[in-house]
Order: C-alpha cells, then structure tokens, then sequence
C-alpha cells in the first residue's frame, strides 16, 4: 500500500499503535538521546535503559493511580503464560487442592478455566455459556467459594466483544484477578479493588512479548514451591522486573505509548474518547438488521466490535471493499466468523468515522 494511503487497522492484536509513538521510535532507532545506541542495544543494567524502565512504570503507576502498595511488574510469556503463572503464585495460600473461582464469560476466560485446572479445583462460579457468551451474569447468580484462594475475572472478552460494565464484589480474603488485556487503560479504572490485575502489551499499550502484571503486595508471598523463579511474582519485584533480561524494547515503546496517553489527558480522556467512538459505531451496525452484533447492550465492548453480515455469502465482497479503502484487518476471530473491528486508544475517531461511511455505503444506505 503507498505510503500516502490513509489506512486504519481494526486488528484484534497485535494492534495498531499510536502514529507519533512509532515516528519518535523510528527517529531514536539508531541512536536514543545521544547514547550512540539504539534501544535494543543497550544492557538492561545500565543508566540509559535504567531510566526508561523508571520513567515508563512511574508514568503508568500516575495514568492507572496505581496505589503504593501494589508492585508493576514487567514481564514475558503474555496473557497465557499467566494463565498458569498465576495459580503458581497464588493457589499455596491454602490447603491443596485450592478452589479457584471463574466467571466463564467467553474464549479468554475459557482458557484460563482450562489452565487453571492443572493446578488446583475450578469452581464455575457463572457463566454465559448458554447464551452464546453475550453478556455477564448477573452478579446475585454467582456461585462463590468462601475459601477460594482467588476469583478470575476478564473483564473485557476480546473475542466474544464482551466487557464488564462493573466492578463484582468479592467475598471476604477472596482477592480478584482480572485479565485486562484488551481494554487496560481505556477507561478509568480503581486498581485497590483488585488483588491482580494483568494485561498482555499487544492489544492496548504496545509490542507483542512485554506483559503487565499489577499485584498487590500480600498476595507476592503464597506461591506453590513448584513456581518457577522467573515467573515467581515476590522474586520479580524485588529484582524491579530484570530477575532475567526483560523485553527491553517492548518496555521502552510502551513507555513512549504512556507518556503520550499523559499528553492525551490521560485515561479519563481516552474513556470519553473511546465511548464516543463506541457509540458511532454501534448506531451504525443497529441501524438496520444488514448488520448484526449479539451482545447484549449494557455489556457491549468498547474495544471489540464482533458483527454479521445478515448475508454472509457478502463477507468476502464485504472485506475486499474495506481494504480497498485502507480498512484492514476486519475479519473476524476463526471461532466465531464474521468481522471484528478492534478500536483501541490508538484508533482515531477518523478511523472508526472511515468504517461507519463505509458500512453505511455497503449497506446501501
Ligand atoms: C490476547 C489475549 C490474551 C492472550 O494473550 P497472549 O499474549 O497471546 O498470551 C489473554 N486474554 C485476553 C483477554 C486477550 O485479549
């Protein structure tokens, strides 16, 4: 495609990024601020990468009001490896088996499900299986274990386009754990009300290989002896994430993506953003049943926008006229077919306004 082409991508993740993030990046590739060294180059030990480390944790502790007594940890291995890494770290609070509790709200948390079953008792406390994942369960339905040594959560299905619209109360001693990955930093969020919270960079924040785990401090000292060191959450933090080399270069472009969030207005900016362009494309895809999305409302996503062609013999026609203009990567997820339109922080309201003329256009209308 020309370089001068106006293009959007709706991809799922790895996800588009914001433009002058990737010019500053380019413009430092070959020497950062005078080292004479490209990021990529530099030891994770020295004062140069010492530095963006600081500046890109302290920078997303203020745009998240993370509180003190929380630690950031960077680490590797996505949202999956996290999916065992977390019962390693969590599930030697109590007697074995531990029960974990799950809310089974679509693909991401499923898998989680499944992981988690290697290392201690699932408790389905609810699920929306039974509705085609197209909604959370009302909160006085779940099914909740008192001596659960956590609640998994993800609040915001990826695949499914299903997202919270609420924080869930938790029994008492029972911290919750969310799998934030596609909508971390969308939207203002109170940290303390979560034990942990995880997200992988490649959708919201940046490069694919850094993930964010954001864990209160009590909850770094019941890991199963089994848990490997580098995935061990107390051994991480205290070695401030460099236990092992870190992503260096995935860290150092997700600091430059929250220093211009700071730039943007920070998180409450980006969420009013993000409801405007929500609501654009929603009105477009209910105008009329061309188009279908089977959430239910209260629960639509703001950052995953899975829809049908009522014709799907028009998908194909459908996706080819949309990269004809420059909007890519609107196929949806294998499982569940149809489009996706992914619209991160990082899309502008240009972008979704593109898609809505063009769905509006194919539609006839
Ligand atoms: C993408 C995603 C994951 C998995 O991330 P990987 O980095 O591929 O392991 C987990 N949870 C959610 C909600 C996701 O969107």
């Amino acid at each position: 495609m020309a370089q001068d082409t106006q293009v959007f991508n709706f991809s799922a993740g790895p996800a588009v990024l914001p433009k002058e993030v990737l010019q500053q990046a380019a413009s430092e590739m070959l020497d950062w601020h005078g080292s004479g060294m490209s990021v990529m180059e530099m030891s994770h030990r020295g004062p140069e990468f010492i530095s963006i480390y600081r500046q890109a944790e302290s920078d997303l502790r203020e745009l998240l009001a993370v509180p003190p007594n929380y630690k950031i940890l960077f680490m590797q291995g996505g949202g999956l490896a996290q999916n065992a890494i977390i019962p390693l770290n969590m599930v030697g609070c109590c007697p074995q088996p531990a029960t974990i509790d799950f809310v089974h709200t679509g693909s991401w948390s499923g898998k989680s499900i499944k992981e988690a079953k290697r290392y201690a008792h699932v408790n389905i406390a609810a699920s929306s299986e039974a509705d085609g994942f197209t909604g959370v369960p009302p909160q006085d339905t779940w099914n909740l274990t008192s001596h659960a040594a956590y609640l998994h959560i993800c609040t915001n299905e990826t695949i499914d386009g299903v997202e919270y619209n609420f924080v869930p109360e938790s029994l008492p001693k029972v911290p919750i754990v969310a799998d934030m990955s596609s909508h971390i930093l969308s939207r203002q969020i109170d940290v303390s009300k979560y034990g942990v919270i995880f997200a992988g960079a490649q959708k919201n924040i940046g490069p694919a290989g850094l993930t964010l785990v954001i864990v209160r401090d009590d909850l770094l000292d019941d890991a199963l002896p089994i848990c490997p060191s580098a995935f061990h959450w107390r051994t991480v933090a205290e070695h401030d994430s460099m236990f092992n080399t870190p992503p260096t270069y995935a860290i150092y472009i997700a600091g430059l993506v929250f220093a211009h969030l700071k730039r943007q207005g920070g998180v409450a900016a980006m969420e009013q953003r993000n409801i405007e362009k929500a609501r654009l494309l929603y009105e477009a895809l209910d105008a009329d049943d061309f188009y279908q999305n089977r959430v239910a409302p209260a629960y639509r996503s703001r950052m995953n926008v899975p829809f049908f062609l009522r014709d799907e013999s028009l998908n194909d026609k459908f996706l080819a006229g949309a990269k004809a203009r420059g909007l890519l990567q609107l196929k949806g997820h294998k499982s569940v077919g149809g489009m996706r339109a992914s619209i991160y922080n990082a899309m502008p309201l240009e972008g979704v306004q593109a898609l809505v003329d063009y769905l509006n256009e194919f539609a006839g209308r």
